[in-house]
């Protein structure tokens, strides 16, 4: 399988085409950005970190049932996935309040939600991404009343088996977000990445950030922090050399 012409470049990852119509390639590149791209930085091997822990991931989803773009890896960075028709809407599930919510609504940090709120971002860069609801959804034409369900249902089973799987790591999963696009066939799957760039991660004991926020509010070492959380979660105590 060839790469072939850049198709879309995002403010962290470059997609190309394949000689495979159905195929692209994945690269995950080093940059980190922060508040709509406002804050910017190059960091050494946050790329593997992050590819790393997105094929984890889609692993793990995938052997219980949920269809992902995931193919596999190429290389430590490159990741080869389904050619889907992505869905502009950032579907977040919050199981603890922190970030856009606390500062818009009255919860205190660190609260638990239970059941989780679920919240969708209409994914436009131009316009901040501005919260969504069903019936802008629809009004759009974005997805079906169907499709929509099923995002709902897939965005909920996600975030059971990442909780259960980060607990398990001493690590509480406090929000993420996901994408969803359709393949050939109108199939509803998960793309994108699910990486510390998209999650908020929180060390169970110390509460402390494990994720982008630690790059987002100067909380530390930021290669450090991606380097340990993606050895805890992949369980690979290879990984602290590359
Ligand atoms: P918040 O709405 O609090 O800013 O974000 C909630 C969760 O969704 C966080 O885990 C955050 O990393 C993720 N998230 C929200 N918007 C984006 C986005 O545009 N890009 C990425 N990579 N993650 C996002």
């Amino acid at each position: 399988m060839k790469k072939g012409e850049l198709l879309y470049q995002g403010k962290a990852k470059s997609v190309y085409r394949t000689d495979a119509p159905q195929e692209l390639v994945v690269e995950f590149r080093d940059d980190i950005t922060a508040f709509d791209g406002g804050k910017k930085a190059v960091l050494g091997g946050k790329g593997t970190c992050n590819a790393r822990v997105s094929a984890f991931f889609f692993e793990l989803l995938e052997k219980a049932g949920i269809r992902t773009h995931y193919l596999g890896m190429i290389s430590l960075s490159t990741m080869r996935v389904r050619f889907l028709s992505m869905i502009p809407l950032e579907v977040i599930v919050r199981n603890v309040a922190a970030g856009s919510l606390v500062q818009r609504y009255p919860f205190q940090q660190g609260q638990p939600l239970d059941p989780p709120i679920l919240v969708m971002d209409y994914k436009d860069d131009a316009r901040h991404d501005p919260m969504i609801n069903d019936e802008i959804i629809m009004a759009l034409g974005l997805v079906t009343a169907g499709e929509l369900s099923e995002i709902r249902r897939m965005a909920l089973s996600v975030n059971r088996l990442l909780c259960k799987h980060l607990k398990g790591k001493g690590i509480t999963l406090v929000d993420f977000k996901l994408e969803f696009g359709k393949d050939e066939a109108g199939v509803v799957m998960v793309g994108d990445e699910i990486s510390m760039d998209s999650m908020r991660l929180w060390d169970a004991g110390s509460g402390q950030s494990l994720d982008k926020d630690v790059y987002r509010f100067d909380k530390g070492d930021v290669m450090e922090a991606y380097r340990r959380v993606a050895e805890r979660i992949t369980g690979d105590a290879g990984g602290r050399s590359r």
